[in-house]
């Protein structure tokens, strides 16, 4: 290799005595042709100067040499032996020299080390990082620095840091010098430090950890939970302030105590026998216990008892937790009253009756007995709540089902329905029929009779009857409820008997109410199917001569043919189809008397539309009537209205009220059905009533009963005295007309004359 301290000088100090030499050389040459001993002697003696000059000149350059070369040796030790390992490379990655000490870490003689690529000795895993120093260390020229792993040649792993820098090398190439120091063990000494805090970290993580969870368990210890810990003898070593608070005791009563201080004596020996083999067998108990206090007061308490254990599995201390259940049991309780029962009468309600029902049912499968439901609905209770209040109602319902419990057996059901409704539940009856019919036949009378009893109802006394139902049930054959709509079947059959009866529900009161069900069900659509359609029955007066004509509603069922209106008016009334019926009566009616009035024969007659109750009392009744009025313009004194005696009754006042502003139309008015209601003077004269209709009723008994001919005779006569109209209606012999004419009543209707007939069939009677 050669020294960067340059031979340079030393050659030019040789020429420099060279140069010098040859110019004196030159100069004696010329001098000596010409010249005198004494000059040359002269010259000689220059020439030995000039030797001594030279000689010295050489003993300076030979030192200078020395110095050189020993310059030289001291800095290729100190290149070769520095501690840390230098390198040089070429742009491309190769190694060119190295020191002894680059040598030494990379593991491969100087001479080996020679081209070799430098990445080689890279740690696979930080290449990437090494390529782009690299990259930076070519381009910007400037001394970089990088900390990264490499490997000697035989593979071990070492760390380095790495210093470089681009530089031109003699030959005006650009080199790379790089310097690495191995700092292994500083990054051994980093690595054990980091790991050694992260450690020092989690040891102060789990400390807070404990922490917290002490701090968890002393908040759970406090907790409304009493809890107490005793030792492996069962003595008492600790206790929280919630043990306190629930069974009155202080710390100092309790510690050393065992905590049958607690026992209330509701369990016995064995309870507790067992519950301790529990707790040894299995290490817990759980359940409620009755305890005492210690003020002596008993109470129901959750009770949690656990065995602790050391290593070695045996018991060191057991744990209690406890908590006062007294509250949430009553709680629990009154909410299990308040679904399963009434408030008023504390009976079972319709819930809990149900439940009972499905029980029965599976046990009268089994024991093949009958059992049987009474559905008992008091009389005219609504009268009651009307006049008296409902304070009295609710008295008197109470009273009603201290009778009902006292007139059934221990094992019975009583339940309250709701309003006025109870229920009775009677099992075990006999395994025969007609025994069981007997028995429960018994019980309800011996209900009607205890209800019928006189109730006091603080200063008033009242009296009440009831309507019973009755069902005889076995086996699952029906559901719960279809035996209790059976029942209230029966119930409905009583009311209708009169009241203050019991009725047993049969086949055939079932069959009517299915019939009723799906009459109902094809009523919705009759009339959009045009299955409706009025018939008209001649008005009368004497001399046979027709003024009008009542309509008459007819339903032509497809299968069942005319449908009369006694069966599916009342229907139509329970669910509002009435309404959308009543409608259509009245505009179809309008319309023929529209027809009626453009023909000579027809156009003074009148038409009587019957208008049911629910009809009549839609608030928008007297607008809907002046509306289909004027919209088929016709003129409103050919409309006649029949309403009956409960119409009116229901609400006279609304009545009077809508009455008189169609009267104010020119719509007239006739009372159907009269004499068969409530009919009272005082009422009737203060309705703007234009006619009475006489009750067919009446009509047909004139000649038979004596009493009717002087109903007929008062109607007639009532009549008279408002001012009103008189028509009969039913008259189907001549003997009655002419009884009814002879007392004042020139106008009737009936079979005698006509039945009510289709349209076309009553023109016929004017030739049409
Ligand atoms: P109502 O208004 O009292 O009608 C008179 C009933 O007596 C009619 O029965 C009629 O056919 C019948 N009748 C007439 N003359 C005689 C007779 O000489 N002998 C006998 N035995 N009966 C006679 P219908 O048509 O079966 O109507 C029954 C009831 O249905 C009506 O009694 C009325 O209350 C109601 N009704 C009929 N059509 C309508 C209607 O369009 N709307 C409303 N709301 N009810 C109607
Ligand atoms: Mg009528
Ligand atoms: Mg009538």
């Amino acid at each position: 290799m050669t020294s960067p301290v340059e031979t340079s000088s030393n050659t030019g100090l040789r020429k420099q005595a060279e140069d010098i030499l040859q110019g004196k050389a030159a100069q004696f040459s010329g001098q000596l042709k010409g010249l005198s001993e004494e000059a040359m002697e002269e010259l000689l003696h220059e020439l030995h100067v000039h030797q001594i000059e030279l000689e010295l000149q050489n003993e300076e350059l030979r030192q200078t040499q020395l110095e050189l070369d020993i310059a030289k040796t001291h800095f290729f030790e100190l290149y070769d032996l520095a501690p840390a390992a230098y390198l040089t490379m070429t742009q491309q990655g190769l190694i060119q020299q190295t020191n002894l000490a680059a040598a030494t870490l990379l593991g491969l003689s100087r001479r080996n080390l020679m081209n070799k690529k430098f990445s080689n000795f890279i740690f696979e895993a930080d290449l990437a990082v090494y390529y782009s120093f690299f990259k930076q260390l070519v381009e910007s020229r400037e001394q970089q620095v990088l900390e990264l792993r490499m490997h000697k040649n035989d593979g071990m792993q070492f760390w380095v840091h790495m210093e470089a820098k681009a530089a031109q090398s003699e030959e005006d190439v650009p080199t790379l010098r790089v310097v690495l120091t191995d700092i292994s063990e500083r990054i051994q000494t980093e690595i054990a430090l980091r790991e050694n805090i992260v450690h020092i970290q989690s040891l102060v993580d789990s400390a807070r950890e404990t922490e917290n969870a002490l701090r968890i368990a002393a908040t759970v210890f406090e907790s409304l939970e009493g809890i107490f810990i005793t030792d492996a003898n069962r003595a008492i070593l600790r206790t929280n302030q919630a043990v306190f608070n629930i069974t009155g005791y202080c710390e100092k009563e309790l510690i050393g105590q065992n905590p049958n201080i607690f026992s209330s004596g509701c369990q016995d020996a064995c309870f507790y026998k067992a519950m301790w083999k529990m707790i040894n067998e299995t290490g817990i108990w759980d359940g409620e216990v009755w305890n005492r206090r210690k003020n002596g007061d008993i109470y129901p308490q959750h009770l949690t008892v656990s065995s602790v254990k050391d290593t070695a599995g045996k018991v060191t201390n057991y744990v209690a937790t406890l908590t006062d259940i007294s509250q949430s049991q009553l709680a629990a309780d009154k909410i299990k009253f308040l679904a399963f029962y009434d408030p008023l009468t504390k009976l079972p309600n319709r819930i809990l009756l149900r439940e009972r029902l499905t029980l029965a049912l599976i046990s009268s499968q089994r024991n093949k007995h009958n059992s049987a439901l009474l559905f008992i609905d008091l009389d005219n209770f609504k009268n009651l709540n009307d006049t008296l209040g409902h304070d009295m109602g609710d008295l008197l319902l109470q009273q009603v089902s201290e009778r009902l419990v006292h007139s059934v057996r221990e094992g019975d059901t009583v339940a309250r329905l709701g309003g006025d409704e109870f229920v009775v539940m009677l099992e075990d009856l006999s395994a025969s029929i007609n025994e069981a019919v007997i028995q429960v036949e018994a019980v309800g009378h011996k209900i009607l009779e205890s209800i019928n009893k006189s109730y006091q109802l603080t200063t008033y006394f009242y009296n009440c009857t009831s309507s019973i139902g009755i069902t005889l049930f076995t086996g699952q054959q029906q559901t719960g409820d279809e035996i209790l709509k059976q029942a209230d079947i029966a119930m409905y059959q009583a009311k209708a008997a009169g009241r203050n009866a019991l009725r047993f529900f049969d086949q055939q009161m079932q069959d009517t109410i299915t019939n009723r069900v799906s009459l109902e069900r094809d009523l919705e659509n009759a009339l959009a199917e045009n299955q409706i359609m009025l018939y008209y029955q001649p008005q009368l007066q004497s001399g046979n001569q027709i003024i009008g004509a009542e309509a008459l509603i007819r339903w032509h069922h497809p299968e069942r043919g005319f449908v009369p209106p006694s069966d599916f008016i009342p229907l139509a009334e329970e669910n509002k189809l009435i309404l959308a019926i009543g409608q259509w009566v009245l505009e179809t009616a309008c319309a023929q008397i529209k027809k009626w009035e453009s023909c000579e024969q027809t156009k003074n007659l009148t038409i009587a539309v019957n208008v049911s109750a629910r009809q009549f009392h839609q608030i928008d009744f007297v607008e809907n009537v002046r509306q289909v009025l004027k919209d088929i313009a016709i003129n409103p004194n050919k409309l006649k209205l029949e309403l009956t005696e409960t119409v009116v009754l229901d609400d006279i006042e609304g009545t009077i009220n809508k009455m008189n502003a169609l009267h104010e139309l020119g719509v007239s008015f006739s009372m159907d059905d009269f004499g068969t209601g409530y009919s009272s003077l005082s009422y009737l004269s203060r309705l703007p009533m234009d006619q009475l209709k006489i009750d067919q009723s009446f009509v047909l008994n004139i000649n038979i009963n004596i009493t009717d001919a002087v109903i007929v005779q008062t109607i007639i006569g009532m009549a008279k005295n408002l001012y009103m109209e008189v028509i009969a209606e039913g008259v189907e012999t001549e003997q009655q007309r002419q009884f009814l004419e002879l007392n004042g009543c020139s106008q009737y209707q009936g079979y005698l004359f006509s039945k009510p007939v289709p349209i076309a069939e009553f023109e016929k009677f004017f030739g049409l």
